[in-house]
């Protein structure tokens, strides 16, 4: 997806310290749309600004698509990360500048990676389910890879696991020794958790991690804090495990990794580490080099909001 945000050094959500873990610190997403589509905006925060090297999770519907074009996020750009982009409800069909076309399906990831450039469109295609429910998330590539050739994986063939009555799909990177064969540039972990049935069990965490839970559907509890949509639950490194409740039909998901101990800088679709970076890469965009272009979709691609290098700072 396109972030319309000009800045992503947002309000701070709303912190309260749960006293059912003492390290659990749960925040809000906070409304943004993308398009025609709502989303809720769990990452960034102001004060972490990724966990891991997930930088940026955006969570949206269920919505009604029916009869109408649903979502349309023209051509636009993106540098120094993944996307990750995961439904748990209807067709998204993607298409990128190395000539891509795949129609993303629940339970299969598509992973793109921008390195140096990439350029993508998603929309709704002209025949879709009538929901639409998923997720959006980013992966800042570490420094040492952030200038790798872009690249595009769909992958239906993913590791399943179950603790007690959970189903866990590991999307990206490693839970409990099954890893996933997408490539990834950090240790981390990107899992669905769904419970077809009322289900309670632990599930392992690497203790090098932080982590942050959501629930995208459903009832459920993490860590003794139950979660509703729009709420971000973050649990600092040393871990081992993470109890789990939830009611049948639940979903969540387990995004972590090993802090990046790196200072981003993010501005609209890319992630940078200097001023140079950003505004090389939008100058590019605007004069049609570095990204190539998206062919298949029916509207103009996405120009880049005015860019105040002023604001160009990075934080940590
Ligand atoms: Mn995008």
């Amino acid at each position: 997806m396109s972030t319309v945000d000009q800045d992503l050094d947002v309000p701070a959500g709303s912190v309260q310290l749960t006293p059912a873990a003492a390290d659990a610190e749960v925040t809000s997403a906070r409304l943004a749309r993308v398009g025609d589509i709502e989303v809720r905006r769990l990452l960034p925060l102001r004060h972490r600004r990724s966990v891991g090297a997930w930088c940026f999770v955006d969570h949206y519907g269920p919505a009604s698509v029916d009869g109408v074009a649903g979502m349309r996020v023209p051509p636009h750009p993106h540098i120094g990360l993944q996307t990750v982009t995961w439904l748990i409800e209807g067709t998204v069909l993607h298409r990128d500048s190395l000539g891509s076309e795949q129609l993303i399906r629940p339970g299969q990831l598509n992973l793109m990676t921008a390195g140096h450039g990439i350029a993508h469109s998603e929309q709704s295609p002209l025949d879709h389910d009538p929901s639409l429910h998923g997720v959006q998330l980013w992966l800042a590539l570490p420094d040492a890879y952030r200038q790798v050739a872009p690249g595009f994986e769909h992958l239906t063939d993913l590791p399943a696991l179950r603790f007690g009555g959970l189903c866990v799909t590991v999307f990206a990177g490693s839970l409990a020794g099954a890893t996933s064969p997408a490539r990834v540039f950090s240790p981390l972990v990107g899992a669905e958790i769904s419970a077809p049935v009322d289900a309670a069990a632990a599930v392992p965490l690497t203790p090098s991690h932080e982590h942050v839970l959501f629930t995208a559907a459903g009832t459920a509890a993490a860590a003794g804090t139950t979660l509703g949509p729009g709420s971000l639950l973050y649990l600092p490194p040393v871990r081992e495990s993470v109890a789990i409740t939830a009611r049948a039909g639940a979903r969540l998901f387990l995004l972590g990794g090993e802090p990046l101990g790196e200072t981003l800088l993010m501005w609209w679709n890319f992630v940078g580490r200097t001023a140079g970076d950003i505004t090389a890469a939008a100058r590019d965009w605007a004069q049609g080099q570095r990204f190539g272009a998206v062919h298949g979709y029916d509207g103009a691609p996405l120009p880049a909001p005015p860019l105040d290098p002023a604001r160009l700072t990075r934080r940590a």
